[in-house]
């Protein structure tokens, strides 16, 4: 809310509007668009695609004589996405959110059919409703396993962020056998919260993400509790979000992939050339496309540059989303709920979470696989295979999921039968929060004087999530604001770490 008030300020003060090109349309681009208008400069925001929104993106199926849409993602937003409240609020689209019944749904792995939930009482302050939520639930861990958690979890109370930020350089097991956390923490709860946090395995993750959840989780009452968007992303967030930017003099053009990063003598940025030839140019430059994206894009001149050598380190990690329309409706959780089975992480009815495609007839549910390649910790390439093969492998878990009604086990009488699937697949999605990543992720100010980073991936508090990218434009509008004013009060640009080639680092700044 302070830095919404700053830009605010900023505008106010009548200083000079700057003209900015932002290339990306995902959360992070738009969400730097807005802040930038709201501060009174005027972005150009170029996106690639026809639709918005990036990993957010959603479109209508060519095949469906209804009004299904395809999802690039199920997306889950948690109380404790502060920077996205607030943008909801600031459109004046609060309302839009679907909040479920505040609790956590897990299969049960031994029991077929069977969920258990960790239930959060109503008006109680955290981190009490956190306890409960845990003390409440017995059929996950036993009280001794409970009781085993709390030296790992006391220093991150103690400590909070510099502890969290610390653990970066250990995985989950890693940082269960130094504080001697029972193993069946791990398949009860890791793997379950690493595949949804960021599609992979507790071996391969790194703990920061993990406590940063877990922190948030038990600083804010409603940190936990998940809320669904009502319709498709780019019409029911991205939409307003470009007109809230046009109707402050800004542009969002679709279709205008940039291909190019122009510089002048001194290494600034002269021009972005489009994929039609057109050459764009402005104040300053914003990158808010994904690291893989953005290392292609990466000019000769900048390559051996410290700041754009870290991202070296970073690199997308491959997810599959899948949609199943079934022919009835089955008889699921309300809300989301963590699969536990080694091919799915989390999934929905959105039959039930989401009134765009609510039905009382028939059940959709949306459901990520993960992990889907070996890097991620899967033993099949899942991403490479074809269609059918994914949908057959999910037909298979959701069979032990739903055994009264999916699967040859079912009785006839309530048998539910696929009559549609989708499979979208993002082979680099969000970066790969392995292990000692996170000291790698670029801050929004760079060493060029009139190119500024944004993305999920550049460095904010909140990894790769929706938050995390709406925050990281924020942030990537603040830097510009801050040139703009000629404040002393700039972040300046991160240390880069000195693994990150010595040779390299000596070179001055342009
Ligand atoms: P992106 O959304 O990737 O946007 C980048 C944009 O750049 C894209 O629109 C792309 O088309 C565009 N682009 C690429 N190349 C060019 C070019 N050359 N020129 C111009 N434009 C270009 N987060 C949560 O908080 N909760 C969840 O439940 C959740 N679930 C997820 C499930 C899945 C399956 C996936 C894949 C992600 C999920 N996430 C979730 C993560 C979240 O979607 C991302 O962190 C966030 O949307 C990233 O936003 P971004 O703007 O940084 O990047």
């Amino acid at each position: 809310k302070d830095l919404s008030q700053k830009f605010q300020q900023i505008k106010n003060m009548g200083g000079a509007k700057k003209k900015v090109a932002i290339f990306g349309g995902g959360l992070s681009g738009l969400s730097c668009a807005k802040y930038l208008s709201d501060a009174g400069h005027i972005p150009t925001l170029y996106e690639a695609r026809s639709i918005l929104g990036g990993k957010v993106s959603a479109w209508k199926d060519p095949t469906s004589d209804g009004d299904d849409y395809i999802e690039t993602g199920l997306h889950i937003f948690f109380g404790a996405y502060p920077n996205i409240h607030n943008l909801f609020d600031e459109l004046g689209i609060q309302d839009r959110l679907q909040w479920a019944p505040h609790r956590m749904t897990f299969a049960m792995q031994e029991l077929p059919g069977q969920f258990t939930s960790f239930e959060f009482p109503d008006r109680v302050p955290a981190p009490f409703n956190i306890a409960a939520a845990i003390l409440g639930n017995t059929e996950m861990l036993t009280l001794e396993e409970k009781i085993k958690m709390v030296p790992a979890l006391l220093p991150m109370l103690l400590e909070g962020q510099p502890f969290i930020d610390a653990q970066d350089e250990l995985s989950v097991l890693q940082f269960m056998r130094k504080y001697g956390m029972p193993d069946r923490i791990n398949e009860e709860i890791f793997i379950a919260m690493g595949k949804a946090l960021d599609f992979i395995d507790p071996d391969k993750l790194s703990m920061t993400v993990v406590l940063t959840a877990m922190n948030r989780f038990i600083n804010e009452a409603d940190g936990s509790q998940t809320a669904f968007l009502d319709g498709n992303p780019p019409a029911r967030l991205c939409e307003p979000i470009k007109e809230w930017v046009e109707k402050k003099g800004g542009k969002v053009v679709c279709s205008s992939p940039v291909t190019e990063i122009q510089l002048n003598e001194d290494n600034t940025v002269k021009s972005l050339r489009l994929a039609n030839g057109t050459e764009v140019e402005a104040d300053y430059y914003v990158s808010a496309v994904p690291v893989d994206v953005f290392k292609r894009l990466i000019p000769v001149q900048w390559s051996t540059l410290p700041y754009f050598r870290q991202l070296d380190e970073l690199e997308g990690i491959p997810v599959i989303n899948i949609q199943l329309w079934f022919d009835r409706k089955l008889d699921s959780t309300d809300g989301l709920c963590f699969s536990r089975s080694p091919l799915l992480s989390v999934y929905a009815d959105m039959s039930n979470c989401c009134a765009e495609y609510a039905s009382d007839e028939r059940s959709m549910l949306e459901l990520v696989f993960a992990p889907c390649s070996p890097e991620a910790g899967s033993p099949i390439n899942w991403i490479a295979k074809p269609d059918l093969e994914i949908i057959d492998a999910t037909m298979k878990e959701l069979e032990r999921l739903f055994p009264l009604e999916i699967g040859p086990a079912a009785p006839d009488e309530k048998r539910a039968n696929l009559v549609k699937s989708t499979v979208v697949r993002v082979p680099r999605s969000v970066y790969a929060a392995q292990p000692g990543r996170n000291k790698y992720r670029p801050s929004q100010e760079s060493p060029i004087r009139n190119f500024v980073m944004a993305g999920d991936y550049a460095t904010q508090k909140y990894l790769g999530s929706m938050e995390g990218a709406v925050l990281s434009g924020k942030l990537a509008a603040e830097v510009i604001c801050d040139k703009t004013t000629g404040t002393s009060e700039r972040k300046g640009v991160k240390a880069i770490h000195s693994s990150v080639d010595k040779v390299y680092s000596e070179r001055q700044p342009t």
